[in-house]
Parts: C-alpha cells; structure tokens; sequence
C-alpha cells in the first residue's frame, strides 16, 4: 500500500509561537521547518511568565516533560501601599523564565529545521501550496505557512496592509535580578509571594523565577519585575526609545540598550512611589528592559493555506499573563486540528482545508475575548484612583 506524502508546514518566527506551532505538528506527523530572523539564539532577553495550562498541555502533547525544575512556586499574592502596609490572600501559583520554556521548545526542534538568521519577506499561494521567499533569496514551499513572527508580523503585513496594533499609552518597565543581588530591604517581602502594589495609574509586580541556568535551588534563582506606567506618545516617549547608540525602537528596548539618563528617571519614580522594598529592587537593577503595551486582533486567522497565530494574530495585553499561553493553545489546537489529515484531501472531508476552518472557529471567540479582558484590566488598573 501507498503511504500517504507527510504533509509540511513553514513557519515563520522562531520564539514561543513557532516553536510549539514546530514541536506541537511534529507530534501531529507533519515534516516541519521553522524560519528565525535573529541570527542567535533568543534566550537572553526574557524575563518571566506565569505558568498556563495550555502551556503545560502543548508540552504533553508534544511529549516534552519539563521536568520538576521547571517553576518556582508562590503562596500568596501580597499587596501593598506605598508605606509597605501589606494585604495577603492565599493564591498559589507557579512563575517560569521565559528562557526556560524557549530552551525546553528549541531542544526539541530538529536542529537542521531551524534556519536562523531568515528573514521572511513574502509568500505566493498556487492551489493548496505556498511558496516563502526571504531576504536571502531562498524559497520554500508547504502545504500550509504558519505567520508566528509576533506583533509586527511581516506574514500579516502581507494578508492586511496597515493592520497593526495600537499603543495603549502605558508601557512595562522591566527588570530581572539574581537572588543574591537582592537588597535586604526587599528579600523578606518577596519571598514566596507574587507582590503587587497598585497605585494612581501605575503598578508593580514582582515574583521568583528559575536562575539564567535554569536553577530552582534557593540562592540561584532570580526575581522578576515589572512596573506599568503611563507615558503619551510624543516627545518624552520618543526620548526613552532611543537607545545608547542613538537608534530609535519603535516596541521595545532590550536589556542593556537604555539610556542612563531613563535609568535614573526610573529609579527617582521609583523611590517617589513605590514602597522601600519595591523601590529597592529597581535601583539595584542595572539593565531594566521596557515594552511598549499594544492591543490587536485580527479579523481572521485562515487565509487559505495561510495561518496566524500566537501574537501575529492577537496582542492582548500582558495583564493577562496570558501571551505564552495563547500562542501554546493556537498551536496545540492546530496540531490536534491537523493531525491526520491527508495532503490529497485537500478539500473533502479529513482534508486540510476543513480542519483550518474548523480550528478558526475554534479559536477566535477565545482569543477575542483575551483581548477584550486584557484593555478591561488595563483600563481598571491604569485609571485606579487609589492613593500612590
Ligand atoms: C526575545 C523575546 C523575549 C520575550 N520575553 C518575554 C517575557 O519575559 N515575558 C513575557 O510575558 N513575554 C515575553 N516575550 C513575548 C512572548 O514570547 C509572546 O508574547 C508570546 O509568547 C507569543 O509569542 P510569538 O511567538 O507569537 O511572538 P514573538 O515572541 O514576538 O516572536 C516572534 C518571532 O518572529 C521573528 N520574526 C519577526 N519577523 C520575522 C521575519 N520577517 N522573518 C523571520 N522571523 C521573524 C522574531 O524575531 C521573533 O523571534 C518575549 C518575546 C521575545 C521575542
């Protein structure tokens, strides 16, 4: 008997979406390659995520055992005022690097199928195949193109001229610092806990994280902050993107790019509102990180053989601490959509085309409404007119 052509998948960007969308589809019995811009390695930027189960189920179904180091637990969410008065409610709940799941995922991908240093550039549909071309001049060609190339995707650019996310007027301030480099003030506060304080129109948060190395041991994990604040399009905000060598970023700025002049400023706001032990923990961070906050959702994630996922297709905002675990259930909910599905069928029943349509369905309520709860907390908390 015939065995059936596997069916094969590109997929564009090379972060969390194109990672599970690779390892999730491979699962599924798809010949799969993944195309990365950035030449390196993604794994020193992140900072850290909350662990979702659609993150967990994606690495089952991929059959990627994360290991018992892969979080670190918190007990309670503390919250606090500016003076350090707490408030504690018992919420336990496990904080994951980003680094560590973008290790796990890259682990499991086939090395000679992942091009980095590939920049997409555009994609030709003829019939049921697509044909990506790159900035290198090498083409490709699938049964399927997966768009993963995050918020400014260059996939999406191509299916809706103009479509982009827009600024919501606040941006996360960011910071990761080594347990050991905790000042005494902070330590005791941040121990176990997810530690929020909300204030007018701001708020900071801070929880435990694996170590660079992926440790969970006590003394070599780091702590992870992040502290969303206000500031308009215009002058002030054009200032912040430039970076140290005087280029100017349009969504965010990695660590070590921003400029000491914004580092103070940070740290003066900081010691101006922010409880001592919070405080503490920015001015002993030497590389704060920023990120722009964006809100976008597209109208449809299935064009033909072409898909969009992760967030190419939908920004919600990071108060839902829900971006990994978006990107983890588009692509597991896709593998599970595809996994069987004949090449040859293209359009009759158990073909490729149906399951798509399905598989959009499946998934537009749910990251619609990811969105939409991600502007309302935005809104609640950066219009909270509670004391500083
Ligand atoms: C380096 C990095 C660090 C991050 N750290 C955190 C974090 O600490 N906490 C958190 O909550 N979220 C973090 N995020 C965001 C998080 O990964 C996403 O919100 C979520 O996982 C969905 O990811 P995505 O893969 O859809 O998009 P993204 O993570 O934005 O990835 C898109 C990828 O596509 C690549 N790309 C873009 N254009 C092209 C092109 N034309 N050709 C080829 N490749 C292209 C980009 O280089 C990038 O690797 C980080 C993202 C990155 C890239």
């Amino acid at each position: 008997m015939r065995t059936p052509p596997r069916p094969r998948a590109i997929v564009i960007g090379g972060s969390l979406g194109g990672l599970f969308s690779a390892v999730c589809l491979r699962a599924a019995g798809w010949d799969v390659v993944v195309f990365e811009r950035s030449p390196q390695e993604l794994d020193s930027r992140g900072g850290g995520l909350v662990l979702q189960p659609a993150v967990i189920d994606a690495l089952d179904f991929a059959g990627i055992d994360p290991g018992a180091d892969f979080g670190v637990p918190s007990r309670d969410r503390v919250f606090v005022d500016r003076n350090g008065a707490e408030r504690r409610a018992y919420m336990p709940q496990t904080q994951i690097a980003w680094n560590g799941l973008y290790l796990r995922l890259r682990r499991a991908v086939d090395p000679a199928t992942l091009r980095a240093g590939e920049t997409f550039t555009a994609f030709a549909q003829h019939g049921s195949r697509v044909t990506a071309r790159f900035a290198s001049g090498h083409a490709e060609e699938g049964d399927l193109l997966i768009g993963a190339d995050g918020p400014l995707s260059a996939v999406r650019a191509q299916l809706l001229p103009g479509a982009r996310p827009t600024y919501a007027g606040y941006a996360a301030w960011r910071g990761v610092l080594p347990e050991t480099a905790l000042p005494s003030i902070s330590e005791p506060l941040l121990r176990n806990s997810f530690v929020f304080q909300d204030g007018r129109a701001h708020q900071f948060l801070s929880y435990r994280i694996p170590g660079e190395d992926g440790s969970v041991r006590p003394g070599e994990r780091r702590q992870n902050w992040v502290w969303y604040r206000k500031i308009a399009q215009g002058p002030e905000l054009d200032a912040l993107l430039q970076d140290r060598v005087g280029q100017r970023h349009n969504y965010s700025l990695p660590p070590g790019a921003m400029r000491d002049a914004e580092i103070r400023n940070l740290q003066m706001g900081a010691l101006d509102v922010l409880a001592p032990a919070l405080a503490g923990l920015v001015t002993a961070t030497p590389d704060p990180f920023l990120q722009l906050i964006h809100d976008y959702e597209a109208p449809r994630m299935v064009f033909g053989r072409v898909v969009l996922l992760g967030d190419a297709a939908f920004v919600a905002r990071p108060h839902t601490g829900a971006g990994a675990g978006k990107a983890a259930a588009n692509a597991v909910a896709l593998a599970r959509a595809l996994q069987g599905r004949a090449v040859d069928k293209a359009d009759g029943a158990g073909g490729i085309d149906p399951a798509l349509a399905a598989w959009e369905q499946d998934q537009l309520p749910a990251d619609r409404r990811l969105v939409k709860w991600g502007i309302a907390l935005g809104q609640r908390i950066m219009g909270a007119a509670q004391p500083a």
